[in-house]
């Protein structure tokens, strides 16, 4: 008989890269290639004008794109307000209006 120690092993969230599903940065690749860029350092979503109202968060947003977890994005990104203010202040010189844009529309197409 089984002995019951009163807990579970959770299920490991490490991401398998090869297979993870990838049409969504692919997208965003081709039709915003400086997304490529993005080092994930937050200064978009420190100065985000709807995260002082939302809890939006453009750096996780792509994050999860490059994983794959593109589930519940949707409401996510339309917090956006286009303002471009994430565009001023990227080091990297991401066109993050754009890649919002692409994000909406990838949606979309994807879903
Ligand atoms: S500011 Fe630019 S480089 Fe930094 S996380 Fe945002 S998009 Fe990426
Ligand atoms: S464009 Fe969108 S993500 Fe960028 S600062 Fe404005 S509201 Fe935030």
């Amino acid at each position: 008989m089984a002995v019951q120690f009163g807990y579970s092993i959770n299920k490991s969230n490490t991401i398998d890269m090869d297979t993870a599903p990838r049409a969504m940065e692919s997208y965003l690749l081709l039709h915003e290639p400086s997304f490529a860029r993005c080092i994930g350092c937050g200064c978009c979503t420190a100065t985000c004008s709807s995260g002082v109202f939302t809890q939006l968060n453009l750096r996780q947003i792509q994050l999860r794109i490059r994983r794959g977890e593109t589930q519940g994005l949707l409401p996510e990104i339309q917090k956006c307000m286009l303002c471009g203010k994430c565009q001023m202040v990227c080091p990297r010189g991401v066109s993050t209006r754009n890649v919002v844009l692409s994000i909406q529309r990838a949606l979309q197409l994807l879903s």
